[in-house]
């Protein structure tokens, strides 16, 4: 059964790459890490999963522990010239390349599931990879370690265990070619456009002029190649990374350090909340870069197409409601309102939360909802007098009927928890706490929309719900 498979596969692989289409896609499927199934995978897990990595391919090691006691491992698979460092989530809100690297792994066991072209990958490449550099802030789903700093501003002062984990192996290793994988702003777009930058890409500066070194040159040719793969999944939602010098920065500093170095952020894609279409087309950037490199095919590559491909920019919101009435002072003022997201962290899961991130007019930024309010009028939301006494009360209340009366905020008896907020799309208020009445950037007020003098919806915590 599992030989058919692989077979009927490998014949969709090779009738697809004349599509377009990459073979390591349909490859993902059956080297996916299954138990990996969203963001918030813990260290635990990795660890385990390293663990049962197959001793006589992969060379596991310690190099160290985080502030917090976890152990930071390196995995070292192949035993070619061409030597390539791999760095994933140092910021640890940033999982998707580490999802992808398990992913890797689970193909590289498998010898039977090997592309033709793929067949003395390991004899020509030695991979180094370090998953979850910062496991601390993996636990906690943070950006900093447990100090608390951002990782990637301690190059040069060495602070932490984990910096000086990162320098050493570098040091160590010496390798031909760098992988510093993040995630981006999910609001980040493609160039000045409404396509979300799904994924950026940067052969970072090694200094404040920018000077094209050969190594960093070399990384752009790469990029290009990769580019060309992921522009079929991704169509005009590759983004390039602002290539402004950060003399603190590990990208920066390992390209400075002789590593030809690519950065790969992750941003955002309509419908894949868990990033795992996007762990996918990790996988395939990454195999793609390493057939690459050891084709050294990228070295055709002309500069000129890294330089096409559009500069991040952040034309995104999560939500505009555009073109709605809003009154001021006896004055009616038609504008768009958009809200942006974050996400709070509630034992293993998150809530998200949403608040006004710009007002005015927003028609050449997008929303991954929007809502065109034209005719409607925007106004605060009032507030119920029922007190609620218990948080186990909120999970069945029907937000629609307190809406349909003009209600958009509950009171209780304490100051709201985190867990009384995953509990209802209404807005809760301490016992003393007053509803908002003005607009304001960085605030949540619930508001209400009317046609006339009906109530026909809400905003509510950046999302709309209409009756
Ligand atoms: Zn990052």
């Amino acid at each position: 059964m599992r030989r058919t498979l692989i077979l009927a596969a490998l014949i969709v692989c090779v009738l697809t790459i004349t599509w377009g289409q990459s073979p390591y896609f349909q490859l993902h499927d059956l080297v996916v890490e299954e138990r990996i199934t969203d963001r918030r995978f813990k260290h635990a897990l990795i660890e385990d999963l390293i663990h049962a990595l197959p001793t006589d391919r992969f060379a596991v090691d310690s190099l160290g522990s985080s502030i917090e006691g976890k152990t930071i491992y390196q995995i070292k698979v192949g035993h070619g010239p061409i030597k390539v460092l791999l760095w994933s989530q140092m910021h640890g809100n940033e999982p998707t390349a580490t999802m992808a690297l398990f992913d890797i792994f689970n193909y590289l066991k498998d010898s039977s599931l090997w592309l033709p072209q793929d067949q003395d990958l390991l004899s020509q490449l030695s991979l180094y990879f370090i998953p979850m550099l910062n496991p601390d802030g993996a636990d906690r789903f943070e950006r900093r370690n447990a100090l608390p700093i951002d990782l990637n501003r301690d190059a040069l002062r060495l602070q932490n265990p984990e910096s000086r984990i990162l320098k050493e192996a570098n040091d160590r290793i010496s390798p031909r070619w760098g992988f510093n994988l993040h995630d981006q702003n999910r609001y980040t777009s493609a160039g000045k456009t409404k396509n979300t930058a799904s994924m950026s890409f940067l052969a970072p500066a090694a200094d404040e002029e920018q000077t094209w070194g050969s190594r960093r040159q070399a990384a752009m040719q790469l990029i290009v190649a990769i580019n060309d793969t992921l522009q079929y999944y991704l169509p005009d939602q590759i983004g390039r990374y602002s290539a402004e010098f950060e003399p603190r920065a590990f990208g920066d500093n390992i390209q400075k350090w002789g590593t030809g170095t690519i950065l790969i952020e992750t941003g955002g894609l309509r419908d894949d909340p868990e990033k795992q279409k996007l762990r996918t087309y990790n996988f395939i950037a990454l195999m793609t870069a390493f057939r690459n490199m050891h084709t050294a095919s990228y070295s055709n590559n002309i500069l000129e197409e890294y330089e096409a491909i559009p500069l991040n920019s952040r034309r995104l919101h999560e939500l505009i409601v555009r073109n709605a009435t809003f009154s001021m002072g006896g004055d009616n003022f038609v504008i768009d309102l958009g809200f942006r997201n974050s996400e709070i962290e509630l034992a293993d899961t998150f809530y998200t939360h949403g608040t006004i991130s710009d007002i005015g007019d927003l028609h050449n930024y997008f929303g991954y909802h929007e809502l065109d309010a034209i005719g409607l009028t925007l106004s605060f939301g009032g507030i119920d007098t029922t007190l609620v006494t218990q948080s186990s009360q909120l999970a069945s209340i029907d937000a629609k009927t307190f809406i349909a009366r003009g209600h958009t905020y509950l009171r209780l008896d304490h100051e709201p928890t985190r867990e009384d907020r995953m509990q209802t799309t209404l807005h809760l208020l301490g016992p003393r706490q007053k509803p908002p009445n003005y607009l304001d950037l960085g605030d949540s007020p619930a508001l209400l929309l009317y046609s006339h003098d009906a109530i026909v919806g809400a905003i509510l915590n950046g999302k709309y719900l209409m009756l």
